[in-house]
């Protein structure tokens, strides 16, 4: 037993870190004895996955020990709980949720994107974090329930008092901690006007957005479960132009089955009266690691086996993902895309098993395949790729923080790390064009697209389709109504020919 011990934590040490061995340590401790791990390890014996297997063995004992008289040993069912958790918490990458009590602002040295997604939009008014970036997934879900974030605030929001009061400004990312009288008053007058702003923009949300010199642009959504995509349909959005999958598959120690993906995929389209859903493939790695996908620690995570990468190395997993694709497009009008695409071999193979999945599923289905422009070289080669595929599309988060060599997620570099940069404006023109050469729509999904004031630049770039978090649809279509197809590419000519993304913000204001 020990030494199964031993093995399972020089094991975690290895693929997982030291920290969740650590935990795994304590863990034995405390568990002592068999009632823990070997009534887990009895589970996996008969099948079980491990996570559950765990869950349930934990589950068993806080009961026992809620069941005693005495205190102190009823008080070691939490610790049980909190330490079984910290497990699981280690074994999925994804970090122990807490309960929110009553409506408040959540501080946090960090939020993962499963607890981002976890986020309960009733009660958390706000997302303060220490570290992180506003294109991290975390910042990304948050905006996408609608709830106002400001990470990478540095150390000090972690030493806030339960108590005290404080504002969140989401757009400047400005805090203020026990905010005067006469600056409250100002951000309930200023948040008044942007509902304001906001009610108006909903209720002509499900009219196509036209610019003023009728260019028809498709504003669609980012959506990542059934919610949001009904969310983003009461929104107005023009079908799923990103459908994060990987949130289907994380927190969990099993993937979803091919039946519960090409349910979830036609419920996710159902909610659209025939606009497009873009599936795009598992996006796992990185900052969205998936444990049943266990891959080697890597030194930098960002640039290593992330997103199709890990698919092609998973191709069983991938294979079930597109089979369940070609099921929901034989009912609904679904597209494919596949994520951190680097060379025209990876999207061949991905395409050779796209093909496959046809071939198993046995239906004759329409199924749009495009890739995402975010790894620079798909940006270079533009033209190879989209004689190949029926789309593209621009993420810019990735884009820019591979152009610019600056993470994402990293809080000392949110300036650096702007999308606005004219290198990589330059890369989305380079790829509109290439896209246009060959007839095909070129959208941009990145949170980018999101932002009213950039949407003239956007389709002056010649960018085709936005898709956004479902809360920004309504204003982003107000912003295309307002634009002018001409002058929005004699503004996009100027910032190309601008040095610094201060010079086009600058533009742009
Ligand atoms: C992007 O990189 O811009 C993108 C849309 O994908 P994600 O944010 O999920 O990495
Ligand atoms: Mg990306």
């Amino acid at each position: 037993m020990e030494r199964d011990l031993t093995a399972a934590r020089d094991q975690a040490a290895e693929t997982l870190g030291e920290e969740a061995a650590d935990i795994l340590t304590v863990q034995l401790l405390l568990a002592g004895d068999d009632a823990l791990l070997g009534a887990a390890l009895d589970r996996v014996a008969t099948g079980v996955p491990a996570g559950r297997a765990w869950r349930d063995a934990v589950a068993d004992v806080v009961a026992s020990y809620q069941q005693v008289d005495d205190a102190y040993q009823r008080a070691r069912a939490e610790d049980v709980a909190d330490v079984g958790r910290r497990v699981v918490a280690a074994l999925t990458g994804v970090s122990p949720r807490r309960s929110v009590a009553g409506p408040g602002i959540v501080v946090a040295d960090a939020l993962g994107p499963a607890d981002a997604a976890a986020l309960d939009r009733e009660l958390v008014r706000g997302v303060l974090t220490a570290t992180g970036a506003p294109t991290g997934h975390a910042a990304i879900l948050a905006r996408t329930l609608g709830i106002p974030a400001v990470v990478g605030a540095g150390e000090s929001v972690l030493r806030l008092d339960e108590e005290q009061p404080v504002l969140l400004d989401g757009d400047t990312g400005a805090v203020y901690v026990q905010p005067p009288r006469a600056l409250r008053e100002e951000y309930d007058r200023r948040h008044a006007a942007a509902q304001q702003r906001r009610s108006a923009a909903l209720r002509v949300a499900g009219e196509p957005a036209v610019t003023t010199d009728g260019v028809h642009v498709a504003v669609a959504a980012n959506v990542g479960s059934v919610a949001d995509a009904a969310a983003a349909a009461g929104q107005g959005a023009d079908g799923v132009g990103l459908l994060r999958t990987e949130f289907l598959f994380l927190d969990r120690d099993e993937p979803p089955t091919e039946d519960e993906q090409a349910e979830t995929y036609a419920a996710i389209a159902a909610e659209f009266a025939g606009a497009p859903v873009t599936v795009r493939t598992l996006d796992v790695g990185a900052d969205k690691p998936a444990p049943y996908l266990a891959q080697p620690r890597e030194e930098n995570p960002f640039l290593g086996v992330r997103g199709l990468r890990l698919g092609l190395r998973h191709a069983d997993v991938l294979g079930t993902q597109l089979r369940a694709v070609v099921r929901a497009a034989a009912a609904h009008r679904m597209q494919v895309m596949f994520p951190m695409v680097t060379t025209l071999d990876e999207l061949q193979r991905a395409v050779d098993l796209l093909d496959r999945a046809r071939a198993d599923v046995g239906v004759d289905v329409q199924l749009p395949v495009g890739v995402m422009v975010e790894v620079p070289a798909v940006a270079l080669l533009a033209d190879a790729f989209a004689a190949r595929v029926d789309f593209l599309s621009v993420g810019t988060n990735d884009l820019t923080q591979y152009v610019l060599a600056a993470d994402r997620g990293n809080a000392d570099l949110a300036e650096l790390a702007d999308a606005c940069q004219p290198a990589v404006l330059r890369l989305v023109r380079q790829a509109a064009q290439a896209a246009a050469g060959h007839g095909r729509q070129l959208a941009v999904c990145g949170e980018l697209a999101a932002d009213p004031a950039v949407a003239g630049l956007l389709l002056g770039l010649g960018v085709t389709e936005l898709s956004v978090t479902p809360v920004a649809v309504p204003e982003v279509k107000q912003a295309v109504r307002a634009t002018s197809y001409a002058e929005a590419q004699q503004l996009a000519e100027r910032a190309l020919a601008a040095t610094s993304a201060a010079d086009v913000r600058a533009l742009l204001a």
